[in-house]
């Protein structure tokens, strides 16, 4: 039976007692690999079908530290599904526009259609999370959006869309050597932005605020799992697990013809 990162309603998770790594969870990394292979397949599989049966969503959050492995996760784990079948939506800074709505206005926008599989690379908890540490709002403010956002993700639930939270954990040690690669790696300089070491200073601020959301927003139809995330092969694994598993549950069908095809030749 695989390892379950997956968090519980009411947990009081301690992020810096929780592993970020792979390795205590699998020791061989070529069977994870192949294992993970045969899923990413087996996934393609049945987002085919969820899209021929065009009647429910999955929505995947993704959430993380910088260099936390958000957009890497996407290219690997998604590799080979149909893109036509899935909705990405990369959250930056709101813009004008979207800061003269409220913070779930452009969320509720990009959640995915019927049939389709919708990724989140940042999300609404971007406004408990930097929103919070660097005080772009209230406190009297921020605080209110846990419950919201709790409201907002059951209003999804019921209108048919399933949701994944992930957040990957990463160690401060592995960020270190991810953003000195951003810096020593001319290919990755257009990664790297100098915001991203003030907030590396503000670890232990960042940590606290993603404790509140794990622990305020588990609940069970949207669940977050806490990805060990320091090596990624066990990372693609892990979270490649669980969005077959759903899918599997999900079990969606191909509709029937809409008529009788029966006997029909085509000249
Ligand atoms: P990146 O994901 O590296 O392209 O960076 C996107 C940036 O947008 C990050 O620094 C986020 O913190 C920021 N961002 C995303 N959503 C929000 C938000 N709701 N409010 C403020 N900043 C945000
Ligand atoms: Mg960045």
């Amino acid at each position: 039976m695989p390892e379950t990162h997956q968090l519980k309603p009411g947990n009081k998770i301690r992020l810096a007692r929780t592993s970020t790594t792979g390795k205590d969870f699998h020791d061989d990394r070529d069977a994870a690999e192949a294992e993970f292979e045969a899923l990413r397949l087996e996934m393609a599989e049945l987002q085919y079908k969820l899209y021929a049966e065009g009647k429910r969503k999955l929505l995947i959050v993704l959430q993380a530290m910088d260099t936390g492995g958000k957009d890497s996760t996407i290219r690997k784990v998604f590799r080979g599904v149909n893109p036509q079948g899935m909705q990405i939506t990369s959250f930056k800074a709101p813009s004008s526009l979207e800061l003269d709505h409220d913070y779930l206005w452009r969320i509720h926008a990009a959640v995915p259609a019927k049939g389709k599989i919708g990724v989140f690379n940042r999300s609404h908890y971007e406004d408990v999370l930097v929103v919070r540490v660097e005080n772009l709002v209230p406190e009297k403010v921020w605080k209110q959006r846990y419950e919201q956002i709790n409201q907002f993700e059951q209003l999804l639930a019921a209108s048919g869309t399933t949701i994944l939270k992930f957040y990957l954990h990463i160690s401060k040690e592995e960020q270190r050597q991810r953003l000195q690669e951003r810096i020593d790696m001319p290919e990755k300089h257009w990664k790297f932005n100098t915001h991203d070491l003030i907030k590396r200073a503000q670890w232990d601020e960042y940590q606290s605020a993603y404790e509140a959301v794990l622990r305020r927003c588990t609940s069970k139809h949207a669940p977050w799992h806490v990805i060990p995330a320091d090596q990624k092969w066990y990372r693609n694994l892990a979270i490649a697990r669980v969005i077959v598993d759903t899918l599997r549950k999900m079990d969606p069908k191909f509709p029937p013809p809409e008529q009788a095809v029966d006997g029909i030749t085509v000249d």
